[in-house]
């Protein structure tokens, strides 16, 4: 491995300046994504900068109707967080499902999101919730919406000299409801597909739909056509089902190793029927 300078800051100033001034800069946070990269030498890297050491930066706070991660705040810690459980339940689950314990022990939402995998659990999420991405610069502040934050295959709208300093995610609670599925070719590995799906109802009929997919797309992927079967709508089962078979219809997944088009889009339509399902249950104020 070539030579790199490693540096451990204590202050988001710091990581700033450091930013600005160093080319080929690497944070590394957890190191799950990173360290194998380094390993295969496939990441040109002449300076890490290591944010574990940032003080006040392990935090989990409830704000504004805001749950409020940090930037070393680990996986196993939102899985656990009560915070997280009262105030954005989906968020905790998810958070218990990434990888194995070792992962989940080290990894953080933070650099889940900056690092934008395709099969990222947090991007899908942070999408579906439209989240509050706050970047942190020598420039200043600026807020992404996770909407719009995701540009493809590892690539965000993140500037260069920016980090992740919080991810806020919106408190959910009924008439809104949130449901999250995945399917890993065996427990611990990297998932071939993620859905989630939002709904909120008035009455009893659907006012707000979103569901967006993951790992099987360069990025997650907004279904707006099954959106709209949705929306206005009573959430029937034929009517969840009409859905669920669009979001699979109409995916555009990369055929590899984990599976042909066809498998993709067939695991699609099952998880996106789970999906919703959970998220009307949950929407009319089921656990
Ligand atoms: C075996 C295995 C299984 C896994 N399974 C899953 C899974 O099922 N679901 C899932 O979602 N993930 C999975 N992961 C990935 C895991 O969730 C990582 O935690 C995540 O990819 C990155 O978080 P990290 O803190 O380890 O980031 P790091 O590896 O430290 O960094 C990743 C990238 O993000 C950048 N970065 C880190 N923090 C910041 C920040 N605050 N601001 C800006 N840039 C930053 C780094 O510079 C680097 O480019 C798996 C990983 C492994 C090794």
């Amino acid at each position: 491995m070539r030579d790199f300078t490693y540096i451990c800051p204590e202050t988001i100033d710091e990581v700033c300046q450091l930013l600005s001034e160093q080319e080929n800069a690497f944070l590394i946070a957890g190191g799950q994504s990173l360290l194998p990269l380094l390993r295969l030498r496939a990441a040109d890297l002449s300076c890490l900068i290591d944010i574990n050491g940032l003080k006040n930066a392990n935090y989990i706070t409830f704000e504004n109707q805001q749950v409020k991660v940090g930037p070393t705040a680990r996986h196993a810690e939102v899985a656990e967080s009560e915070t997280v459980k009262n105030h954005c339940l989906v968020l905790s689950q998810v958070a218990a499902h990434i990888g194995d314990v070792q992962v989940r022990n080290r990894g953080t939402i933070c650099g889940s999101v900056a690092n934008a995998d395709p099969a990222g659990d947090p991007p899908v999420l942070s999408a579906l919730l439209d989240v509050e991405i706050q970047a942190t610069s020598v420039r200043g502040e600026t807020i992404y919406s996770g909407s719009d934050f995701f540009q493809g295959f590892y690539a965000t709208n993140l500037e260069e000299d920016e980090f992740i300093t919080e991810v806020r995610f919106p408190e959910i609670s009924s008439p809104t409801g949130v449901g999250y599925e995945k399917w890993e070719p065996s427990e611990g590995a990297y998932p071939v597909a993620t859905v989630g799906a939002l709904i909120t109802l008035e009455g009893d009929l659907i006012s707000q739909a979103k569901i967006v997919t993951g790992a099987i797309e360069p990025g997650p992927t907004f279904s707006e056509d099954a959106a709209t079967i949705l929306i206005g709508q009573k959430p029937t089962t034929e009517l969840i089902t009409e859905a669920a078979i669009s979001v699979g219809e109409n995916s555009d997944p990369i055929e590899d190793a984990e599976g042909s088009i066809l498998f993709k889009q067939e695991l699609m339509k099952t998880l996106s029927k789970r999906a919703i399902t959970t998220a009307v249950d949950c929407a009319q104020g089921g656990a």
